[in-house]
C-alpha cells in the first residue's frame, strides 16, 4: 500500500505545473516544455482540439439554425455573456454561460470568459500593440499606483521573440508611442481609411492613423508552417476557430507545439482551487485539483508552478490559498491581493458619413479590422483636466442597399447584387483606467460553485476619470473627422455599458518594487513565495490603453526564461 501511494505521488509530480491553458497558460506550457521540463497543464473547461473541435468553422450562413442570432430565451438566460459583441450562434459554445459559473456583482461588472483548452485565445480580436515607456513610466510621472518594476527595455526583446513565433502584421511606423515590432506584412487601410490618415498627418503633428497590428499571418514564415499554420484566408471567421490557423490561438500554435515536444501533460476538466504551501520548505509544493467529472479532490506537484487563470482567476485562486503562514491569500502580505483591479474604457463611439469616394469601394475582407489610432493625449506631458489618454479603432466601410421585397427570381437577383451606397466611417474608444484600491475582488465568506470554489465578488466601478476622458475622445475624434470632412457626425456614450466588456480586466496581484505594496517582482515571481510566478493580466501595475494580450505572452516567456536559469542555479 505504502508503495502504491509512493508511486501515485510520483505519477502527480511534475518539473512545472501551469494553471491555465489560454494566452499566457500556453506560452508558460509551451516555453516550459521547451527548456525540458516535465509540465503539468491544468484547465479546468474541456479539451478543444485544433481543426478537430471547431464544429461551424466550415458553415454556410443559412446552415445556422437561427440564422447566427442567439435566440431570445438564450439571450434572457444569459444577460452578461449575451452582451458581448461577439456572441453569436457561431461561437456561442466558446463562451462561458452565466449561470454555470456565477459570480456576485456587489457593483455591475459584465465578466466574459472562456472556459476550454484555449481560453478566450479562441475568441479575441487578436489586436496587439506593444507597450513604449510613456506607459511603463506612466504611474510613476503620474502618481497613481506604483511604479512599474520595469522598464520597456526588459521586455522589448521579449515582445520581439513572442512576435516572430505567434506571427503578427503591421507596419513599421516610427511612432516612440507605440513602438515598432517584428511585423509580417500589414493589412492594408482602404481608401477612406487612407485618405483619414493622409488628413490626420497633415494636420496634426502628433497624431496618427495606422494599420491596425493583429495577430494575423498575412505572409506566414518556415516558423508558422513549422506549427502547421499557414496563410489567412481573410475569411474573418475567426471566433469559430480557424482551420488554417491563420490566427494565433493556444490551440493552433503554443499547446500543439508543447505537446509536440513530449513534455506536456494536458489535463482538461481540473478547476484548481488552491495552491499547496509548505511552511517549513517555505515555498509552495503543488496545487489542489478538483476533477469537474467526477468530483475528485486531487493533489499534483511540482518544483514552480505558473498561475494563468486569466486575471480575476487568479485572484480567486491565490486568494483562495491560504495557510498560516499566508492566511489572507498567498503571497498577501501586503493585503493588496485583489485590488487595484482595472480594465479598459470602451465606452464611446464617433460615427459619421462620408461624401464621395463613390468610385471606390472595397473588395474582400480585412481580419484586422481596419485602422488604429495609437494614444496621443498626455503623451510627453500632461495636457489635460484628465489623466493618461486613450486609443481609438478605426474603420470606413462602403454601405449596401439590399431590395428584399418580392419572392423568387427577383428577391435572389437583387440579394446577389446588392446596390452600393455611400461611405461611413466608425471609431470606437479604448482608454486606460487608473487602477484604484477601491476597485476589488474578492471571495465570498458563504457561497461556493459546484466546484467548491468560494463565489467571486467583484466591486468594480468608473470615476471621473473616465468620464472625463471619454467626453474627451468624443471631442477630439469629433473635431478630427469634422476637419477631415465628414458629415453627421454622430458622437454616442454607450448607453448602460458596465465596466467589463472590454474584455481587458487586470491587476488584483500586481507588479512592483515593494512586497509591501506589491504581490509580484519585476519577474513575475511572488515577493514572498518565490516557486509561484503571475503572468497574466492579475499582474499589470497599470493598464495602458493598448490591447493587452500580447504583453502577457512576452511577460510570460520572460518570466520563464528567468525561472529556469534560476532552478538550473539551485535557487528555485
Ligand atoms: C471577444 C474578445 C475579444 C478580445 N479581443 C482582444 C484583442 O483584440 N486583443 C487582446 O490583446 N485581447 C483581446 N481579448 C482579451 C484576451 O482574450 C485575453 O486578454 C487573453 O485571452 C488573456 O489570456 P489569459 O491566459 O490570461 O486568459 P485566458 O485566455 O482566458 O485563459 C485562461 C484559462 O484558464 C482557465 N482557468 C480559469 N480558472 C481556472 C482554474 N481555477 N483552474 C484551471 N484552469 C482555469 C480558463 O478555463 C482558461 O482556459 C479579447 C477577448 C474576447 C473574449
Amino acid at each position: 500500500m505504502a508503495n502504491l501511494n509512493i508511486d501515485s505521488v510520483k505519477e502527480r509530480t511534475f518539473d512545472a505545473i501551469v494553471i491555465g491553458s489560454g494566452i499566457s497558460g500556453g506560452w508558460a506550457a509551451k516555453e516550459l516544455t521547451g527548456k525540458g521540463l516535465k509540465t503539468l497543464v491544468l484547465e479546468r473547461g474541456r479539451d478543444v482540439k485544433h481543426n478537430i473541435d471547431y464544429p461551424t468553422t466550415n458553415m454556410y450562413p443559412w446552415e445556422f439554425k437561427h440564422r447566427n442570432e442567439i435566440p431570445l430565451a438564450v439571450r434572457e438566460e444569459n444577460p452578461i455573456v449575451s452582451r458581448c459583441y461577439a456572441f453569436h450562434e457561431d461561437a456561442a459554445h466558446f463562451f462561458v454561460k452565466d449561470k454555470e459559473h456565477p459570480y456576485i456583482q456587489e457593483k455591475p461588472f459584465d465578466w466574459i470568459r472562456g472556459y476550454q483548452v484555449g481560453g478566450k485565445s479562441l475568441l479575441w480580436a487578436r489586436q496587439t500593440q506593444r507597450w513604449s515607456d510613456f506607459d511603463f513610466e506612466g504611474p510613476a510621472r503620474d502618481g497613481f499606483a506604483v511604479d512599474w518594476p520595469i522598464r520597456y527595455a526588459d521586455i522589448a526583446p521579449w515582445y520581439s521573440y513572442v512576435e516572430k513565433f505567434a506571427g503578427i502584421s503591421g507596419n513599421k511606423d516610427g511612432i516612440a508611442e507605440l513602438p515598432d515590432g517584428e511585423f509580417l506584412p500589414g493589412f492594408p487601410l482602404n481608401t477612406v481609411e487612407k485618405y483619414f490618415s493622409d488628413h490626420v498627418k497633415k494636420t496634426y503633428n502628433n497624431r496618427h492613423v495606422i494599420s491596425a497590428r493583429c495577430a494575423h499571418l498575412s505572409k506566414p514564415e518556415p516558423i508558422h508552417f513549422e506549427q502547421g499554420r499557414v496563410q489567412c484566408q481573410n475569411r474573418v471567421l475567426c471566433q469559430r476557430g480557424c482551420p488554417f490557423g491563420g490566427y494565433f490561438s493556444s490551440n493552433a500554435s503554443t499547446i500543439p507545439w508543447a505537446m509536440k515536444s513530449g513534455n506536456m501533460t494536458l489535463r482538461p476538466f481540473s478547476v484548481v482551487q488552491s495552491i499547496i504551501y509548505d511552511e517549513n520548505k517555505g515555498k509552495a509544493t503543488g496545487v489542489r485539483v478538483i476533477d469537474t467529472n467526477t468530483k475528485e479532490v486531487i493533489e499534483y506537484y511540482a518544483r514552480i508552478i505558473f498561475v494563468n487563470a486569466a486575471a480575476l482567476n487568479t485572484n480567486m485562486i491565490l486568494l483562495n490559498s491560504t495557510s498560516n503562514r499566508f492566511p489572507n491569500g498567498l503571497g498577501n502580505d501586503s493585503e493588496v491581493l485583489g485590488k487595484y483591479v482595472a480594465f479598459h474604457l470602451y465606452t464611446a463611439t464617433v460615427n459619421a458619413d462620408v461624401e464621395g469616394f463613390t468610385e471606390f469601394k472595397t473588395e474582400g475582407r480585412n481580419p484586422a479590422g481596419g485602422g488604429y489610432i495609437p494614444r496621443f493625449r498626455n503623451v510627453q506631458k500632461q495636457e489635460t483636466d484628465f489623466l493618461r489618454g486613450y486609443a481609438a479603432g478605426l474603420g470606413a466601410y462602403r454601405s449596401t442597399h439590399t431590395d428584399s421585397s418580392g419572392v423568387g427570381s427577383k428577391l435572389k437577383n437583387s440579394l446577389g447584387s446588392p446596390e452600393l451606397g455611400g461611405w461611413g466611417v466608425g471609431s470606437h474608444m479604448m482608454g486606460e483606467t487608473i487602477p484604484k484600491e477601491s476597485n476589488y475582488v474578492k471571495l465570498d465568506k458563504d457561497q461556493k460553485d459546484e466546484w467548491g470554489m468560494p463565489l467571486l465578488r467583484i466591486s468594480v466601478d468608473y470615476d471621473d476619470n473616465d468620464h472625463k476622458m471619454t467626453n474627451d475622445y468624443l471631442e477630439q475624434v469629433g473635431e478630427m473627422f469634422e476637419t477631415a470632412g465628414f458629415k453627421n457626425i454622430r458622437k454616442e456614450i454607450t448607453k448602460g455599458k458596465a465596466p467589463g466588456l472590454d474584455i481587458h480586466e487586470m491587476g488584483g496581484a500586481r507588479m512592483g518594487h515593494d512586497p509591501k505594496t506589491s504581490i509580484l517582482n519585476k519577474w513575475n515571481q511572488v515577493h514572498t513565495c518565490s516557486n509561484v510566478f503571475v503572468t497574466d493580466g492579475a499582474c499589470m501595475t497599470s493598464t495602458a490603453c493598448q490591447n493587452p494580450s500580447l504583453t502577457y505572452m512576452a511577460f510570460t516567456a520572460r518570466s520563464v526564461d528567468y525561472a529556469v536559469n534560476e532552478m538550473k542555479k539551485g535557487n528555485l
